[in-house]
Protein backbone atom coordinates (compact mmCIF):
# COMPACT_ATOMS: atom_id res chain seq x y z
CA UNK A 1 0.00 0.00 0.00
CA UNK A 2 1.68 3.53 -0.78
CA UNK A 3 1.71 5.85 1.38
CA UNK A 4 0.26 8.70 -0.42
CA UNK A 5 -1.28 7.97 -3.98
CA UNK A 6 -2.99 9.80 -6.81
CA UNK A 7 -5.24 8.03 -9.24
CA UNK A 8 -5.90 9.37 -12.64
CA UNK A 9 -6.52 12.47 -11.83
CA UNK A 10 -7.45 15.27 -13.82
CA UNK A 11 -8.40 18.99 -12.95
CA UNK A 12 -9.93 22.00 -15.50
CA UNK A 13 -10.73 25.59 -14.41
CA UNK A 14 -13.31 27.33 -16.71
CA UNK A 15 -16.64 27.18 -17.58
CA UNK A 16 -18.36 24.69 -19.94
CA UNK A 17 -17.64 24.52 -23.12
CA UNK A 18 -14.60 26.75 -22.36
CA UNK A 19 -12.81 24.55 -20.32
CA UNK A 20 -9.13 23.55 -19.88
CA UNK A 21 -7.70 20.93 -18.31
CA UNK A 22 -4.77 22.12 -16.82
CA UNK A 23 -3.82 18.34 -15.26
CA UNK A 24 -4.82 15.42 -16.91
CA UNK A 25 -4.55 11.87 -15.84
CA UNK A 26 -1.51 12.27 -13.13
CA UNK A 27 -0.81 8.96 -11.48
CA UNK A 28 2.09 9.17 -8.68
CA UNK A 29 2.94 6.89 -5.40
CA UNK A 30 5.13 7.73 -2.67
CA UNK A 31 6.45 5.98 0.06
CA UNK A 32 6.40 6.79 3.64
CA UNK A 33 9.73 9.13 4.13
CA UNK A 34 10.18 9.81 0.58
CA UNK A 35 11.20 13.29 -0.57
CA UNK A 36 9.72 13.91 -4.28
CA UNK A 37 10.68 16.84 -6.12
CA UNK A 38 7.99 17.49 -9.08
CA UNK A 39 9.37 19.96 -11.69
CA UNK A 40 7.71 22.16 -14.07
CA UNK A 41 7.63 25.34 -16.09
CA UNK A 42 5.89 27.95 -14.45
CA UNK A 43 1.95 27.65 -15.04
CA UNK A 44 2.66 23.81 -15.45
CA UNK A 45 -0.28 23.24 -12.94
CA UNK A 46 2.30 22.79 -10.21
CA UNK A 47 -0.18 24.69 -7.76
CA UNK A 48 -2.97 22.90 -8.75
CA UNK A 49 -1.50 19.87 -8.38
CA UNK A 50 -0.28 20.09 -4.47
CA UNK A 51 -3.37 22.43 -3.58
CA UNK A 52 -5.48 18.93 -4.49
CA UNK A 53 -2.76 17.29 -2.25
CA UNK A 54 -3.49 19.70 0.30
CA UNK A 55 -7.39 19.23 -0.04
CA UNK A 56 -7.39 22.72 -0.87
CA UNK A 57 -9.03 22.12 -4.57
CA UNK A 58 -10.83 18.99 -5.58
CA UNK A 59 -9.91 16.69 -8.33
CA UNK A 60 -12.24 16.75 -11.44
CA UNK A 61 -11.90 13.13 -11.65
CA UNK A 62 -9.95 10.35 -10.08
CA UNK A 63 -8.91 10.24 -6.30
CA UNK A 64 -6.11 10.99 -3.78
CA UNK A 65 -5.40 8.64 -1.04
CA UNK A 66 -3.59 9.59 2.19
CA UNK A 67 -2.88 5.87 4.39
CA UNK A 68 -5.60 4.71 2.68
CA UNK A 69 -8.29 7.56 3.57
CA UNK A 70 -9.10 10.20 0.36
CA UNK A 71 -8.14 13.23 0.68
CA UNK A 72 -11.43 15.74 0.85
CA UNK A 73 -10.80 18.51 2.84
CA UNK A 74 -7.46 20.18 4.34
CA UNK A 75 -6.04 18.74 7.40
CA UNK A 76 -3.64 18.65 10.15
CA UNK A 77 -1.63 15.73 8.35
CA UNK A 78 -0.46 17.67 5.81
CA UNK A 79 1.91 20.47 6.50
CA UNK A 80 2.28 23.52 3.87
CA UNK A 81 4.30 25.96 3.24
CA UNK A 82 3.45 28.27 0.12
CA UNK A 83 5.76 30.64 -1.62
CA UNK A 84 4.62 33.71 -0.23
CA UNK A 85 4.48 33.05 3.67
CA UNK A 86 1.08 33.39 4.98
CA UNK A 87 2.06 34.33 8.37
CA UNK A 88 0.16 36.21 10.24
CA UNK A 89 1.59 39.95 10.33
CA UNK A 90 -0.12 41.17 13.91
CA UNK A 91 1.46 37.93 15.55
CA UNK A 92 5.50 37.56 16.23
CA UNK A 93 7.32 33.97 15.24
CA UNK A 94 6.53 32.67 18.31
CA UNK A 95 2.81 33.23 18.71
CA UNK A 96 2.47 32.56 14.52
CA UNK A 97 3.91 28.85 15.08
CA UNK A 98 1.98 28.81 18.46
CA UNK A 99 -1.46 29.57 16.85
CA UNK A 100 -1.00 26.53 14.94
CA UNK A 101 -0.02 24.24 17.80
CA UNK A 102 -3.03 25.00 19.65
CA UNK A 103 -5.20 24.61 16.72
CA UNK A 104 -3.73 20.63 15.91
CA UNK A 105 -3.08 19.83 20.51
CA UNK A 106 -5.92 22.25 22.09
CA UNK A 107 -5.05 19.52 24.84
CA UNK A 108 -1.79 19.63 25.45
CA UNK A 109 -0.80 21.43 29.24
CA UNK A 110 0.16 25.20 28.42
CA UNK A 111 4.07 23.99 29.59
CA UNK A 112 4.44 21.59 26.59
CA UNK A 113 3.30 23.42 24.12
CA UNK A 114 5.43 26.13 24.56
CA UNK A 115 8.26 23.48 24.54
CA UNK A 116 7.07 22.34 21.90
CA UNK A 117 7.18 26.00 19.89
CA UNK A 118 10.46 26.56 21.24
CA UNK A 119 11.73 23.36 19.62
CA UNK A 120 10.86 24.05 16.18
CA UNK A 121 11.47 27.82 16.77
CA UNK A 122 15.43 26.98 17.37
CA UNK A 123 15.36 24.19 14.66
CA UNK A 124 15.08 26.89 12.02
CA UNK A 125 17.57 28.89 13.96
CA UNK A 126 15.28 31.86 14.93
CA UNK A 127 15.38 31.71 18.84
CA UNK A 128 17.05 35.46 18.60
CA UNK A 129 13.85 36.83 16.52
CA UNK A 130 11.14 35.01 18.49
CA UNK A 131 9.52 38.10 19.31
CA UNK A 132 9.54 39.39 16.17
CA UNK A 133 6.72 40.03 13.89
CA UNK A 134 6.81 38.76 10.32
CA UNK A 135 7.12 43.00 8.92
CA UNK A 136 10.38 42.87 10.88
CA UNK A 137 12.14 39.99 9.29
CA UNK A 138 13.81 39.17 5.65
CA UNK A 139 11.75 36.77 2.99
CA UNK A 140 14.28 33.78 4.17
CA UNK A 141 13.57 34.04 8.16
CA UNK A 142 9.89 34.70 7.09
CA UNK A 143 10.21 31.19 5.02
CA UNK A 144 12.17 29.38 8.17
CA UNK A 145 9.15 30.33 10.31
CA UNK A 146 6.47 28.88 7.67
CA UNK A 147 8.58 25.58 7.68
CA UNK A 148 8.41 25.58 11.49
CA UNK A 149 5.26 26.19 11.43
CA UNK A 150 4.15 23.51 9.17
CA UNK A 151 6.87 20.73 11.09
CA UNK A 152 5.39 22.04 14.60
CA UNK A 153 1.83 20.58 13.19
CA UNK A 154 3.62 17.32 13.44
CA UNK A 155 2.28 16.62 10.25
CA UNK A 156 2.44 12.89 8.12
CA UNK A 157 3.53 14.62 4.79
CA UNK A 158 5.70 18.42 4.41
CA UNK A 159 3.86 19.67 1.18
CA UNK A 160 6.44 22.72 -0.64
CA UNK A 161 4.96 24.41 -3.08
CA UNK A 162 7.91 26.60 -4.36
CA UNK A 163 8.68 27.53 -0.66
CA UNK A 164 11.98 29.38 -2.04
CA UNK A 165 11.22 30.93 -5.02
CA UNK A 166 10.68 34.39 -4.14
CA UNK A 167 14.40 34.55 -2.65
CA UNK A 168 17.63 35.75 -3.63
CA UNK A 169 19.91 33.18 -4.71
CA UNK A 170 21.59 33.28 -1.56
CA UNK A 171 19.46 33.22 0.71
CA UNK A 172 17.52 30.39 -1.24
CA UNK A 173 21.10 28.31 -1.20
CA UNK A 174 21.03 28.83 2.72
CA UNK A 175 17.51 27.26 3.16
CA UNK A 176 18.04 24.39 1.02
CA UNK A 177 20.73 23.87 3.24
CA UNK A 178 18.47 23.71 6.06
CA UNK A 179 15.61 22.05 4.35
CA UNK A 180 18.23 19.30 3.71
CA UNK A 181 19.55 19.09 7.63
CA UNK A 182 16.12 19.23 8.69
CA UNK A 183 14.98 16.45 6.41
CA UNK A 184 18.03 14.00 7.15
CA UNK A 185 17.09 14.59 11.12
CA UNK A 186 13.14 14.25 10.66
CA UNK A 187 12.57 11.97 7.70
CA UNK A 188 9.30 13.26 6.63
CA UNK A 189 7.72 12.43 3.51
CA UNK A 190 7.98 15.45 1.62
CA UNK A 191 6.29 16.72 -1.96
CA UNK A 192 8.27 19.84 -3.17
CA UNK A 193 7.12 21.85 -6.25
CA UNK A 194 9.71 23.92 -7.66
CA UNK A 195 10.43 24.98 -10.92
CA UNK A 196 14.08 25.01 -10.59
CA UNK A 197 15.47 21.48 -11.68
CA UNK A 198 19.32 21.67 -9.57
CA UNK A 199 16.91 22.46 -6.68
CA UNK A 200 15.13 19.43 -6.94
CA UNK A 201 18.16 17.26 -7.50
CA UNK A 202 20.00 18.25 -4.45
CA UNK A 203 17.02 17.81 -2.39
CA UNK A 204 14.68 15.01 -3.60
CA UNK A 205 15.00 11.26 -3.84
CA UNK A 206 13.80 11.41 -7.05
CA UNK A 207 12.41 14.03 -9.14
CA UNK A 208 9.13 13.94 -11.70
CA UNK A 209 8.78 16.54 -14.67
CA UNK A 210 5.57 17.79 -14.83
CA UNK A 211 4.51 18.60 -18.95
CA UNK A 212 3.23 22.07 -19.33
CA UNK A 213 -0.47 22.79 -19.17
CA UNK A 214 -2.85 21.81 -20.84
CA UNK A 215 -3.16 18.60 -20.29
CA UNK A 216 -0.19 18.56 -18.46
CA UNK A 217 1.01 14.98 -16.95
CA UNK A 218 3.71 13.52 -14.80
CA UNK A 219 6.61 12.56 -16.64
CA UNK A 220 8.58 9.26 -15.82
CA UNK A 221 10.44 9.79 -12.52
CA UNK A 222 14.14 9.56 -11.75
CA UNK A 223 15.39 9.00 -8.53
CA UNK A 224 18.77 10.76 -7.66
CA UNK A 225 21.34 8.97 -5.64
CA UNK A 226 24.28 10.64 -4.10
CA UNK A 227 27.32 9.87 -5.78
P1 LIG B 1 2.11 26.49 -11.66
O1 LIG B 1 1.99 26.33 -10.18
O2 LIG B 1 2.87 25.36 -12.29
O3 LIG B 1 2.65 27.82 -12.07
P2 LIG B 1 -0.80 26.61 -11.65
O4 LIG B 1 -1.32 25.34 -11.10
O5 LIG B 1 -0.81 27.80 -10.76
O6 LIG B 1 0.63 26.37 -12.29
O7 LIG B 1 -1.64 26.98 -12.95
C1 LIG B 1 -1.78 26.10 -14.06
C2 LIG B 1 -2.71 26.71 -15.08
O8 LIG B 1 -4.01 26.82 -14.55
C3 LIG B 1 -2.31 28.11 -15.50
O9 LIG B 1 -2.59 28.23 -16.87
C4 LIG B 1 -3.22 28.99 -14.68
O10 LIG B 1 -3.48 30.19 -15.35
C5 LIG B 1 -4.47 28.15 -14.55
N1 LIG B 1 -5.18 28.39 -13.28
C6 LIG B 1 -4.69 28.18 -12.03
N2 LIG B 1 -5.60 28.47 -11.09
C7 LIG B 1 -6.71 28.89 -11.77
C8 LIG B 1 -8.01 29.32 -11.35
N3 LIG B 1 -8.35 29.38 -10.07
N4 LIG B 1 -8.87 29.65 -12.32
C9 LIG B 1 -8.54 29.57 -13.61
N5 LIG B 1 -7.34 29.17 -14.07
C10 LIG B 1 -6.45 28.83 -13.16
P1 LIG C 1 18.36 34.83 6.00
O1 LIG C 1 19.17 35.26 7.18
O2 LIG C 1 17.06 34.21 6.42
O3 LIG C 1 19.08 34.02 5.00
P2 LIG C 1 18.65 37.27 4.43
O4 LIG C 1 19.91 36.72 3.87
O5 LIG C 1 17.63 37.86 3.51
O6 LIG C 1 17.85 36.18 5.29
O7 LIG C 1 18.98 38.35 5.54
C1 LIG C 1 20.19 38.30 6.26
C2 LIG C 1 19.98 39.09 7.54
O8 LIG C 1 19.64 40.44 7.25
C3 LIG C 1 18.85 38.54 8.34
O9 LIG C 1 19.30 37.62 9.31
C4 LIG C 1 18.22 39.76 8.98
O10 LIG C 1 18.76 39.97 10.26
C5 LIG C 1 18.60 40.91 8.09
N1 LIG C 1 17.47 41.37 7.25
C6 LIG C 1 17.36 41.21 5.92
N2 LIG C 1 16.23 41.77 5.44
C7 LIG C 1 15.62 42.31 6.50
C8 LIG C 1 14.41 43.04 6.67
N3 LIG C 1 13.58 43.34 5.66
N4 LIG C 1 14.10 43.44 7.90
C9 LIG C 1 14.90 43.15 8.93
N5 LIG C 1 16.05 42.48 8.84
C10 LIG C 1 16.41 42.06 7.65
Amino acid sequence: MAFLELKNVSKGYGATGQRTEVLRDINLTMEKGEFVAIVGYSGAGKSTLISMIAGLIRPDAGNITLNDLEITEPGPDRGIVFQNYSLLPWLTVYENIHLAVDQVFPNWAPARKQQHVEKYVAMVNLTPARDKRPSELSGGMRQRVSVARALAMDPQILLLDEPLGALDALTRSTLQDEISRIWSDDRKTVVLITNDVDEGIYLADRIIPLSAAPNATLGKSVKIDLP
